[in-house]
């Protein structure tokens, strides 16, 4: 097995996420709905999302796809379909850790949510009842339950929910390195290469690399944001948009320290402990995957935070800026590519979205087995390129 990549394993999206493996989770993120909110992200002061003006045409046609999809009812058939790779997530990642010597990397304290008004976390009572019948679990916690399990928290939130079957990483970049290097043990090769060469040559897919072509009997696209860029020129069309997003770590104060992530919903930001640091990650930019970094929702949302925890002094001078790739049902794609024999072999693993450190293992698991002729451990149909037509 031959993986090609540009650059080196994990240094792109998979660097700077969260670090959250969401074993367990309700709605996926939905196109606000509500008309309050919708102004203020018009406005450009939401701290969770912003936009690049010039890019909403272009992206119009998935936007309007994601509002479309992020209805009460759509929102709950993606909860379904999505629990089958949630469920599984974390004990996949657990023995893809261990096999890989990186447990260490894995923290399993679940992740706290806060909600700063009574009136969030009201409207979010028919999304638990809901998540409660497809076996997802939270705890509810009061202000002093939260503080006792992170006391450096400033008690600036009325509310706070505990999600057991959660777990994070302190480590995402050093993890897929230790995946890469599990690989090379397995007889696998890593190889630096350019996917936009890909092509059928012989009856086979081939790509050029730094060590000259590599051709095989199957290819799997698992390029996340940058998967069109191979697949448009086979002809191939999928509406995956791209939710931008930030990243930046700060030094804690004094003696202060988090011990799990932490999400302020109100403003759409987390908190994570991270090796580097506390890592602040940003909700979404809609704007063009390459349009240059303008990471003004720091400046929305950095005293809420410093607020919440006392963060100082920040341990870079730049941002970084990653790039969800999701689709507009936050299903990720997976499966063999639509139709047609001569693509014979090509097979699909990206869009992933907000969850794919989460799915990255479980995703891998399923499309081995459907390569393999394995009977796959959950239907993978709802996953297939085509449900968009
Ligand atoms: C701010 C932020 C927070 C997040 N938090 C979480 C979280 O807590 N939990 C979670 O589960 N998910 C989270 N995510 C989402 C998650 O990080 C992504 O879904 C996931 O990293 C996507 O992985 P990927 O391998 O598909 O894409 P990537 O990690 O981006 O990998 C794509 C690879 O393709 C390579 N490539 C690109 N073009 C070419 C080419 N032409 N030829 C060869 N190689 C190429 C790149 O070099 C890169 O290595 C977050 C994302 C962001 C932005």
């Amino acid at each position: 097995m031959t993986l090609v990549d540009k650059r080196g394993p994990g240094e792109e999206t998979s660097y700077g996420n969260t670090g959250v493996i969401v074993g367990a989770s309700v709605f996926p993120t939905g196109f606000p709905r509500s008309l309050s909110k919708l102004i203020q992200v018009a406005m450009k002061r939401a701290p969770e999302a912003n936009y690049h003006l010039g890019d909403l045409l272009r992206i119009a046609p998935w936007l309007i796809s994601y509002h479309g999809f992020s209805t009460e009812e759509k929102l709950k058939d993606s909860a379904v379909k999505m629990r089958p790779l949630m469920s599984r997530s974390v004990a996949e990642h657990k023995a893809l850790l261990d096999e890989s010597g990186a447990l260490k990397y894995l923290r399993e304290n679940g992740w706290l949510t806060l909600y700063r008004s009574a009136a969030a976390f009201e409207a979010l009572q028919r999304q638990l009842e809901f998540g409660a019948t497809i076996g997802v679990a939270a705890q509810e916690l009061d202000i002093d339950g939260a503080l006792a399990l992170e006391p450096s928290l400033a008690p600036v939130f009325r509310h706070a929910l505990m999600w057991p079957d959660v777990a994070s990483l302190s480590n995402p970049l050093m993890v897929t390195r230790a995946f890469a290097a599990r690989l090379a043990a397995l007889g696998g090769t890593f190889v630096n290469g350019d996917a936009r060469s890909l092509k059928r040559a012989d009856g086979r897919w081939q790509v050029e690399t730094a060590a000259g072509p590599v051709a095989a009997t199957n290819a799997v696209v698992a390029l996340g944001p940058w998967s069109t860029d191979v697949l448009e020129p086979l002809g191939i069309k999928v509406p995956l948009g791209i939710k931008r997003g930030y990243h930046r770590h700060y030094a804690p104060k004094g003696n202060a320290m988090l011990s799990r992530p932490v999400i302020d919903t109100e403003y759409g930001y987390a908190l994570t402990p991270m090796e580097q640091g506390i890592r602040l990650t940003t909700g979404a930019e809609f704007a063009a995957r390459d349009a240059p970094p303008t990471p003004v929702q720091f400046d929305r949302l950095l005293h809420h935070a410093q607020a919440l925890f006392p963060l100082g002094e920040p341990n870079e001078s730049t941002t970084w800026l990653g790039r969800r790739p999701n689709m507009p049902d936050s299903l990720p794609v997976l499966g063999r590519a639509p139709g047609q024999s001569g693509r014979d072999g090509l097979w699909l693993d990206f869009g992933h979205g907000h969850w794919g450190l989460t799915l990255g293992p479980v995703c891998g698991r399923l499309i081995a087995e459907m390569m393999t002729g394995a009977t796959p451990f959950t239907d993978p149909a709802p996953y297939r390129a085509e449900r968009f037509g």
